[in-house]
Order: C-alpha cells, then sequence, then structure tokens
C-alpha cells in the first residue's frame, strides 16, 4: 500500500502533498468546509464538490446526539447519508464539548461528563465512544478526543489538559476503525511552548496516521498564535500531515500555510454567508451596505461561483436584506468558491518555488477581509 501522505514540494515551511483516504485523494493544503450536522449549510454534495471541496469535515458530538451515530451505520454510513462520496474527516466532539463551558460538569481520565446541548441531560465522551462513534459514521479521518482550553487557561490548566490529552489519546489508538479509516491525534499546549513540545512528543510516541495542533486560534492574539504554530508544526514529524483546528479567514489560512500546516477548516465561509457579508480580494464585503443597491457587478470580478457568473452585487443585496434563502446559498456558495480558490492558488505557487512572494501579493488586498 503506498504512503497515506506525501508531500510533493516545499517552499520554506510550505509545503504541497497528497494525503490518501478510503474515499479518494486530497491534495494539500486542503481547506475542509464544515458539515456540522451532516451538511456544509445550504450546499448540496455536488455543488462542494463542483466548488473544488476535496474533503469535509462532520461533527461527531452533533451526529452521535441527532441523529445518532447507529442510525447512520445503520443506513450505510455518513458517506451513503448525507450523499458525499469524497473523504469526510470526524472531530471527536471534544470541542464542542469544552468549547460550551457551561455545560461542562467534570473531567477525569477516562473521559468528560456534560450536558448536552440538545436537551440538558448529563452525558459522557470517553475515547472509546469518540472511536466508536466515528466508526460507525465510517469517516475517512478519525480524530481523538481531546481537552481544548480557551485563550488565557493558566499553566496547571494546559499541562492538565495535556497530560489527560495524552492519556485519552493512547486509550483510544487500537480501538477498532472503520474500514481504512485513519487516525489523527491532537497536540495541545496553548502557546507554552514546553507544553506544546511535551504534547507533540508523547502523541508522536503513540505513532498515528496524522497530528493536529488543537488549543489555538480559540481567542488569543493572532501574532501569538502563528508564533506558536510556527513551533507547533516543528514538532511534528515532517512525513505525517498537519492539521489545524479552526482557522479559516484568508490571512490565517496562508499563514498557516507558510508554517508547515497541510490541512484546517472554519465555519467562517458559511457563517459569514448568514451575516450578509462576501469574502474578496479586496476585502470583506457588507452586501446590507445601501452603496451597493444600484451596483451591477459580481461579488467578485472573474469568479466563476455560480453567484458570479450570473448575479449582482444589487440583486445579492436584495435578497440579503429580504432574507431570501437564495442570498444566503449565494453567499456560502461564493465565500467557499474564493477560500478553496486561494488554497488551490497557495498549492500551486509552493509547487512553483514562489509562496511567499504571491502570499504577499495575495495579501495586500485581503487585508481587509479579516
Ligand atoms: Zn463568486
Amino acid at each position: 500500500m503506498s504512503e497515506t501522505f506525501s508531500v510533493i514540494a516545499r517552499d520554506g515551511a510550505a509545503r504541497a502533498g497528497v494525503l490518501r483516504t478510503a474515499h479518494g485523494e486530497v491534495p494539500t493544503p486542503a481547506f475542509m468546509p464544515v458539515g456540522t450536522k451532516g451538511t456544509v449549510k445550504s450546499v448540496d454534495p455536488d455543488e462542494l464538490r463542483a466548488l473544488g471541496a476535496g474533503i469535509v469535515l462532520g461533527n461527531a458530538y452533533h451526529l452521535h446526539f441527532r441523529p445518532g451515530a447507529e442510525l447512520i451505520a445503520e443506513l450505510g454510513g455518513l458517506h451513503a447519508f448525507m450523499g458525499w462520496d469524497g473523504p469526510i474527516l470526524t472531530d471527536s466532539g471534544g470541542f464542542q464539548v469544552f468549547s460550551l463551558r457551561d455545560t461542562l460538569l467534570e473531567v477525569d481520565d477516562d473521559g468528560v461528563t456534560f450536558r448536552s446541548v440538545y436537551d440538558g441531560a448529563p452525558e459522557r465522551f470517553t475515547p472509546e465512544l469518540a472511536a466508536r462513534v466515528q466508526e460507525r459514521l465510517g469517516s475517512d479521518v478519525a480524530m481523538c478526543l481531546d481537552i481544548c482550553l480557551p485563550a488565557g487557561a493558566d499553566r496547571s490548566e494546559l499541562e492538565e489538559a495535556v497530560r489527560c490529552t495524552t492519556l485519552w489519546a493512547q486509550q483510544q489508538r487500537d480501538l477498532p476503525r472503520a474500514p481504512g479509516q485513519l487516525r489523527f491525534a491532537i497536540t495541545q499546549g496553548g502557546l507554552d511552548g514546553e507544553l506544546r513540545r511535551r504534547s507533540s512528543e508523547e502523541l508522536v510516541a503513540l505513532g498515528f496516521d496524522g497530528y493536529a495542533i488543537g488549543g489555538l486560534s480559540v481567542g488569543e492574539h493572532r501574532e501569538p498564535m502563528f508564533d506558536a504554530t510556527t513551533e507547533a508544526a516543528a514538532f511534528l514529524p515532517e512525513e505525517k500531515p498537519r492539521y489545524f483546528m479552526g482557522i479559516g479567514d484568508p490571512e490565517g489560512v496562508l499563514e498557516v500555510i507558510s508554517r508547515g500546516v497541510d490541512m484546517f477548516d472554519c465555519v467562517l465561509p458559511t457563517r459569514t454567508a448568514r451575516t450578509g457579508s462576501a469574502l474578496t480580494r479586496e476585502g470583506r464585503l457588507n452586501l446590507r451596505n445601501a452603496r451597493f443597491a444600484r451596483d451591477q457587478r459580481p461579488l467578485e470580478e472573474g469568479c466563476p461561483c455560480p453567484a458570479c457568473t450570473r448575479f449582482s452585487r444589487a440583486y445579492v443585496r436584495h435578497l440579503v436584506n429580504q432574507q431570501e434563502i437564495l442570498g444566503l446559498r449565494l453567499l456560502s456558495l461564493h465565500n467557499l468558491r474564493f477560500l478553496l480558490d486561494l488554497v488551490a492558488a497557495a498549492r500551486r505557487a509552493i509547487e512553483r518555488g514562489e509562496f511567499l512572494s504571491w502570499k504577499e501579493e495575495a495579501l495586500e488586498g485581503a487585508k481587509g477581509a479579516m
């Protein structure tokens, strides 16, 4: 069997590669649109494919509670259930448990107890459950259960999160997987270099198919976060894919790519769409603004997405202001296309060995898009 991951070109720390999964190959760097509840909000899987998405993300937390992983398994697994035959990465549910902090009840060496956001009932996630839910969903990449703390957590909390995350990864590592399913561990440590190193070394020693950088992009300032990313990526093996969890603004994705990250996910393109905004090379456009009332230009000149090839800013503005579903859909399609195209262009620039100069140019205009 060929390698799970190959790097095909490097430019500085940035890399272009291929991740091989049970449902096909994913060129990296790869942006993964988020299908929280088994759908990238308002976007059909055929549309996702046409936009250039190579892999999508599903949330184990939400799918476990609604409609349930067993039910999805009974219906042929998540690919069949959501009508997407390409690669799927599922998170473990840990991020939701720890980011909804007022629902958290207790953490121990075997798992975490919390109240479900659906009905408030006490629930428990363990490494065993995280493995089983993802095995039942049949995703191509499964994630280990981890403890992700918010920015500002003190050192003893971070240290405890690192300790538990390693312990849980050890418990989850050899549990049953779906056919061909890869398993990634998640390093923690916040902005603390020493703890990040410890977390990385412990998880790498256990041996996983890939590694995620977790516990960043959780509310800290951007510069220290990027510095920590440089460090966190360097602690990980060259030959394994690196996944930065939760970044999706144009500057952020290019910065993490330049630091050696191969994969990332974010709800930003679709969430931004729901607020009535379009990502463009010149920055973010708020379509609710009156200045677009008579603007006959597309959202972005030259963009091949279904919104830009057919409709004017004036029309999209009208739809958004009238809360028409099509407005939200058009903005989602455009924003996803914008980000997927940006990442594809980054990959080509890495292959040409011109990533840094290309990135500076790309960010010139996008500065206002943050
Ligand atoms: Zn467009």
